[in-house]
């Protein structure tokens, strides 16, 4: 499918409350959506009960709605889209495109990646272990170009890197759903970390088997924090404080190298998202991932009292 309008969406993994982090890549998100015209979308990528606490996704839309950032079509729950992401793995298995597998990880570790059982050669439907499902991926180097960071080269090994599109348990897998909702959304534009990064190859051929061609990536730089290590809910990021939305969006105007004045903090959230559709420049983006301890708008003055 060409894509003839530009619809970008935010899709949050619901482990925790929206923290520094991920507020900096919706607004970013957010902004691209804006400057091109388009839709922004909100999907909640809610695959994993075991690691998302029932009350995050609320508190995530919560979150941005304080922040001004509204969507702009209902918000999807990949919670309630088993039966597409069933459909695409019928669809693939039948194609060849994906195998069942039932290798431990300790098996494949001990194997060089490769699979013991011989799992992409074989029907191993028979098999009574539980059994995953993933990608058949075809060796390439992948050259592909990224808006932000330009030419990019990435090399896809068929078998080593093969991911899980449904696991054993029977949870569907992040690079299956992530395809087929961006498919079934009309997703143009990708804007994301650039700890997905590398997934992008192997998510181009997942695209391409499922009858699509990728949208465009963008990946933004990661936040860290003081330890260097990217703020995530793993990591104890805090939740971001509700009640300062105009001063959080600032800072993380700033994290996208915006420049917004420091007095900006004490507008209302409106005038900020209006100044920042403004002035959005995404060449003004830094390359490189920064300490959230180290951003600060343009003039340092009475922001953090
Ligand atoms: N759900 C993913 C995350 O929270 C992002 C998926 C994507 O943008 O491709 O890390």
């Amino acid at each position: 499918m060409e894509h003839t309008r530009y619809r970008g969406r935010f899709a949050p993994s619901p482990t925790g409350p929206l923290h520094f982090g991920s507020l900096v890549t919706a607004v970013a998100t957010w902004l691209e959506a804006r400057a091109a015209g388009g839709d922004w979308l909100v999907r909640i990528e809610d695959l994993d009960p075991l690691r998302e606490p029932p009350e995050a996704s609320h508190q995530i839309l919560h979150s941005l709605d304080a922040h001004g950032l509204h969507p702009d079509e209902p918000v999807r729950f990949q919670s309630q889209r088993q039966a597409a992401y069933q459909k695409a793995i019928i669809n693939l298995l039948e194609s060849g495109k994906a195998y069942r597998c039932s290798c431990s990880r300790k098996q494949l570790q001990a194997h060089g990646g490769r699979h013991p059982a011989k799992c992409r050669e074989r029907d191993s439907l028979s098999d009574q272990a539980p059994q995953a499902i993933r990608f058949a991926l075809t060796d390439e180097h992948s050259h592909w170009q990224d808006l932000l960071l330009g030419p990019q080269q990435q090399t896809v090994r068929a078998e080593l890197d093969d991911p899980v599109l449904q696991r054993k348990e029977g949870f569907y897998a992040y690079q299956l759903a992530v395809a087929v909702d961006d498919i079934d959304q009309g997703i143009s534009h990708v804007v994301r970390g650039s700890d997905l990064l590398d997934m992008t190859a192997q998510q181009q051929q997942i695209f391409r088997a499922l009858g699509s061609s990728p949208p465009q990536w963008l990946h933004i730089p990661v936040i860290l924090n003081e330890q260097g290590q990217k703020l995530s809910k793993q990591n104890h990021a805090p939740a971001l404080d509700d009640t300062k939305p105009a001063m959080n969006l600032v800072h993380a105007l700033a994290a996208l190298g915006q420049q917004p004045p420091s007095e900006l903090a004490w507008a209302s959230v409106a005038d900020v998202l209006s100044w920042a559709r403004a002035h959005w420049r995404r060449a003004a983006i830094p390359l490189t991932s920064r300490q959230a301890r180290g951003i600060t708008p343009s003039t340092q003055s009475h922001l953090d009292h």
